[in-house]
């Protein structure tokens, strides 16, 4: 699997950011499920141009409460620089180069990434020559685009796919790359002090190729992991740290790199919000995840059921995460911290089953005849066959009569019936409909 490029926009206010993320995420208008807890707050957002998939954040929506223009934008600025591979810095045509443009300008040249500048609110074809004006502020020739008419977009799209660094595929077959994610304060921290405190055998720190991150290489039962961006977990007191926007762009480039994610919580308080759409994030980029309920030391009136009962009430919350395992944990006493990696071995164990397609058949052939597909978009669906394809996560398609006439419903049913009979515990499924030739 390789991990997505990540793009940020950049620039001072009304030059146009939102309005070029928008057009650059547009997305084809899919059958989008509701799913309750996942955040429609978008700040950022996946796209493909040439074929490649990337995402693009838009710096512009984190924001410092009654924060000085300066602070804000040098905020916003150097997570751009932290965060990204390419970065485009947007800048107003109409208005030509302004002293807020020079000091966005100052910040990123102390940036190593690419930064591409785009002239927006050129809404009209003028001539090319215009744009030799923009090269005094030195990110060589400038793009001139108009966010709101799409001129010049697919121009800066084929900029920035060219700029990418090649993403090396970081899903070397032996390692297993865990993201540990969470709110402030749950213990993100505390945890992988636990961790690579009991795993004398951490081999090393490996700098990132592209970014400061730090991630620790250990070594559980012969298997080895990288905990992702182990610095940026432990870093402390930065001032953005608790803007929640940060916190969620921090999961999503954790996220981004992981082969598994481990959600943490604190099981001693109720769930919030900023859980459930960090967990949404995770969700959404289609990970196994594992929930992770910290602080189990200080839960009160123990018993032989408060495991059940916490995991389903914490459950309720994830309702995307029903084949989640869920382990409880305290970090700061050190308990419990094996039973992480045996949920991890057992996801990875789930990630690698291969189903026979005779078996396979059998369970679609019974679950059809137990429940027919409703009537849906003008007729009824008949599935003739399916078979597991080779892919990271358990993978299934299954050839139809026509693709169009699957409910969300039936495919949810679908695969309730094939996780019934096969133990996909821990990991998503992608269920592929093609019509049969
Ligand atoms: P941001 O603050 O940088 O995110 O800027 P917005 O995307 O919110 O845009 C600020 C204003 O500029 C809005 O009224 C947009 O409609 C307008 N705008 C954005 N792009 C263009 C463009 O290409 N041409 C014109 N004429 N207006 C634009
Ligand atoms: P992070 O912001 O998610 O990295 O959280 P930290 O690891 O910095 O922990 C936040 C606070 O929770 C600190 O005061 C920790 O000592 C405390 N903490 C972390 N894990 C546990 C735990 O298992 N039990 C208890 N009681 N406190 C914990």
């Amino acid at each position: 699997m390789k991990k997505k490029g990540l793009v940020a926009i950049v620039g001072r206010p009304n030059v146009g950011k939102s309005t070029l993320f928008n057009r650059i995420i547009r997305e084809k208008k899919a059958i989008v499920e509701d799913i309750p807890g996942v955040t429609r707050d978008r700040m950022y957002g996946t796209a493909e141009w040439l074929t490649l998939p990337f995402i693009v954040i838009d710096t512009g929506g984190i924001t410092l409460q009654d924060a000085p223009f300066a602070k804000e934008i040098k905020m916003q600025a150097e997570i751009a620089i932290d965060e990204a591979d390419v970065i485009v810095f947007v800048i107003n045509y109409r208005e030509g180069i302004t002293p807020e443009d020079e000091v966005v300008a100052k910040i990123l040249y102390k940036s190593k990434k690419p930064v591409l500048l785009a002239v927006n609110k050129y809404d009209k074809k003028e001539s090319d020559e215009e744009a030799y004006q923009f090269m005094t502020l030195g990110f060589g020739e400038p793009t001139l685009i108009s966010s709101t008419h799409g001129i010049g977009v697919g121009d800066l799209l084929d900029k920035v796919v060219n700029s990418m660094p090649r993403q090396p595929d970081i899903n070397q077959k032996d390692v297993t790359n865990i993201a540990i994610i969470g709110k402030p304060n749950v213990g993100k921290s505390s945890l992988v002090n636990a961790i690579t405190g009991e795993n004398r055998m951490i081999v090393s720190e490996i700098s990132g190729t592209t970014t400061d991150a730090v991630d620790s290489k250990i070594t559980v039962n012969n298997q080895k992991y990288v905990l992702i961006d182990t610095a940026g977990i432990r870093k402390r007191g930065r001032i953005y740290e608790n803007l929640e926007k940060y916190s969620y762009l921090r999961s999503l480039t954790s996220i981004n790199k992981a082969d598994i994610v481990l959600l943490i919580i604190d099981a001693s308080v109720p769930i919030s919000d900023q859980d459930t759409n960090i967990g949404g994030l995770a969700f959404e980029e289609h990970k196994p995840i594992i929930l992770i309920g910290n602080k189990w030391d200080i839960i009160e009136n123990k018993n032989t059921n408060s495991m059940i009962k916490k995991e389903e009430e914490f459950k309720a919350y994830f309702k995307y995460l029903q084949y989640a395992h869920m382990v409880f944990i305290s970090a700061k006493e050190n308990l419990r911290i094996s039973k992480i990696f045996s949920a991890v071995e057992h996801v990875n164990e789930n990630l690698k089953k291969r189903i026979k397609t005779s078996v396979l058949n059998e369970v679609l052939n019974k679950a059809q005849l137990l429940n027919p597909a409703p009537n849906h978009n003008g007729g009824r669906l008949k599935i003739y066959y399916g078979s597991q394809v080779e892919a990271y996560l358990p993978t299934f398609v299954m050839f139809v009569n026509n693709p169009s006439y699957v409910h969300f419903s039936y495919k949810r049913f679908l695969e309730n019936q094939i996780r019934q009979q096969f133990d996909f515990d821990g990991v998503p499924m992608n269920l592929i409909f093609r019509e049969r030739k």
